[in-house]
């Protein structure tokens, strides 16, 4: 018997325009049940629909780095120090934090933000 002739996708022709988000002013892509990835995720775990709060935007001279975006001299020196005192990359970003809160002192200079 001769093979079939490849069923055509059941996603959208080629050139047609992916669909959209339902939640008004989303604007990402859907990706399942007329949701995009955030809101399907948000809808999963929370029951609710909210607006998405944007990612900090891509840049030049940043890295994804322990789930955050961070500038490349942030990231190297918060490997340093975990490297220098054997902690977690998140154990260093916590103790700046609770540092960075303690009586109004100022977060170290790599750990501002630039943009
Ligand atoms: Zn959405």
């Amino acid at each position: 018997m001769q093979r079939s002739k490849r069923m055509p996708s059941a996603t959208r022709k080629p050139g047609a325009q992916a669909p959209l988000c339902m939640v008004p002013s989303c604007g990402r892509r859907a990706y399942a049940r007329g949701l995009c990835q955030a809101h399907h995720r948000q809808h999963l775990t929370t029951g609710k629909l909210k607006p998405i709060r944007p990612y900090r935007p891509r840049s030049a001279g940043t890295v994804k780095f322990s789930g955050l975006r961070l500038s490349e001299k942030a990231a190297r020196e918060i490997d340093r120090k975990a490297a220098r005192e054997g902690l977690a990359h998140g154990a260093v970003i916590a103790k700046i934090l609770e540092e960075w809160g303690r009586d109004g002192a100022k977060p170290p200079a790599f750990a501002r933000a630039s943009y």
